[in-house]
């Protein structure tokens, strides 16, 4: 998902107070800036934010962060971001790649992963975000107990990290193919590629990572 020219995006995330831009700083004290002692969800690759806001919403004694890596992206979550009134969400524009820079050892308690980007080509496999390289970094900065859950319509980028999975070392418990016709589907919030690809009849895979 990259939206493109968008005026003036940079400019206004660059001024945006629920744009963190100085996160290696905040290393180890995300807690500080939150001001309680709550646990502490990051969404990685957020897109437009529909699904963070939501959750937020729903879970104010959770704080959540959202990466994005794309400003003109981030921009249209700033846009949700002005009508939310909570103050449990806070947002990083980076590439994931550099988790461990923002964050310290288990500073977070768990990751969610929605219809992160196939990159198909074998020689990019290492970018796909249920790589086990990725899967390394969020080691290092998921609590032993933290979980990532994942969700795609992909079915190849599905089986892909069913591999990857036990090869990082992990676990995986609650995998289900259609996720809205499952036992798992109560309470499930929709992302926005979840609601366009579902309502183009597709089938949602799901699973939960656990070491
Ligand atoms: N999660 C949203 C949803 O389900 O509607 C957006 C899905 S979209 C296909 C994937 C998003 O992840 C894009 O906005 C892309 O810019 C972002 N992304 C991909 N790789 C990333 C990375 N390494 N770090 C941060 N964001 C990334």
């Amino acid at each position: 998902m990259r939206l493109r020219n968008v005026k003036g995006a940079r400019e206004n995330i660059e001024m945006n107070p629920y744009v963190i831009k100085d996160g290696e700083e905040k290393k180890g004290k995300w807690r500080e800036l939150f001001g309680n002692d709550h646990p502490i969800h990051l969404e990685i690759g957020m897109g437009k934010g529909k699904f963070l806001l939501e959750l937020a919403a729903k879970n104010p004694e959770i704080n959540y962060i959202g990466i994005e890596k794309f400003s003109s992206v981030l921009i249209r979550a700033l846009q949700k971001r002005e009508e939310y009134e909570g103050d449990n969400i806070y947002f990083l524009r980076m590439d994931a790649e550099h988790l461990q820079d923002m964050f310290d050892e288990e500073e977070i308690d768990q990751i969610y992963l929605n219809f992160s980007d196939p990159w198909p080509k074998e020689r990019h496999a290492k970018r796909r975000l249920t790589s086990k390289e990725f899967l390394s970094r969020y080691d290092h900065v998921l609590k032993k107990d933290g979980v990532v859950i994942f969700k795609t319509d992909n079915r190849d980028l599905f089986d892909f990290s069913l591999e990857q999975v036990p090869m990082a070392g992990w676990k995986i418990k609650n995998v289900t193919y259609d996720l809205h016709h499952s036992e798992f589907a109560e309470g499930n919030i929709m992302t926005e590629y979840e609601e366009k690809f579902s309502s183009e009849g597709k089938a949602i895979c799901r699973l939960i990572a656990y070491r």
